[in-house]
């Protein structure tokens, strides 16, 4: 399985990167499949520099803040309106409102909303098998409804934290995996809310408890000195730790 890291700014686009895309891809009878890991701010234009868009399979949102979803929008229009012809309908799992909060979010009328463009499927109790890859959704701590996913494909896991704080869900998601792709928006040290997101230092735990193979920080705001995300997290986690950086490519 490959993964490139479309978009990895925390919370906003920054100077360097979009907001939150994740593209895998795993060959299968005969073709290359290819899912999305959140479509947030800015990312559907850093797509197009790695893949011809229109080729996604399927589109896996982990919660409906605008920097997970929000380039659903010009994904719609791009799928709808293409000049050789509107693109077949593909698969948004995504909470149980992501249908409605996306026709709110480009102020289309409910019916048909982006229906018509996309599948939209609620996350169930169950893995899901799409193509090559088996997707588990568990629900994380977070202000509103979300989930950290696990990606299984040809014998090798990836987990995404999604947004997160520390939690079951999170540590399950990360079990065992080949590489824990996590997001690491606080610092050590400062007031923190609780259930919003992790420190580096909390990521580097969770991936320690859960014996992560490979530790991925992601989702650091541009506000923030990802050098010193960096360093928390290496200070308890004694394995391979890197900062996710846009455009780069990692063999699962
Ligand atoms: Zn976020
Ligand atoms: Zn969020």
């Amino acid at each position: 399985m490959r993964l490139t890291v479309i978009g990895n700014s925390g919370s906003y686009p920054g100077p360097e990167s979009s907001a939150s895309c994740y593209l895998l891809e795993e060959e299968h009878l005969g073709r290359t499949w290819r899912i999305l890991l959140d479509l947030g701010s800015g990312a559907l234009g850093s797509l197009q520099r790695h893949t011809d868009a229109r080729t996604i399979d399927g589109v896996f949102l982990s919660h409906l803040h605008a920097d997970h979803c929000l380039d659903l929008c010009g994904y719609y229009v791009m799928r709808k309106y293409h000049p050789e012809g509107a693109l077949p309908k593909i698969p948004v799992h995504g909470p149980a409102d992501t249908a409605r909060r996306m026709a709110k979010a480009y102020d289309l009328d409910e019916d048909p909303g982006m229906n018509e463009e996309f599948d939209f499927v609620p996350y169930a109790n169950t893995a899901l098998e799409f193509g090559p890859f088996t997707v588990t959704a568990r629900e994380v701590v977070h202000p509103v409804t979300a989930y950290a996913l696990r990606v299984e494909a040809g014998g090798r896991t990836l987990a995404y934290s999604g947004d997160s704080g520390v939690c079951p869900g999170l540590d399950d998601t990360a079990r065992d995996a080949d590489l824990f792709l996590c997001e690491a928006s606080f610092l050590e040290g400062a007031p923190n809310p609780p259930d919003l997101h992790l420190t580096g230092a909390e990521a580097g735990r969770t991936a320690a408890g859960a014996g992560a193979q490979r530790l991925l920080l992601t989702h650091i705001p541009p506000w923030h000195d990802p050098q010193v995300v960096l360093g928390e997290a290496a200070s308890e986690y004694d394995g391979k730790v890197e900062l996710a950086t846009a455009g780069t490519s990692y063999d699962v």
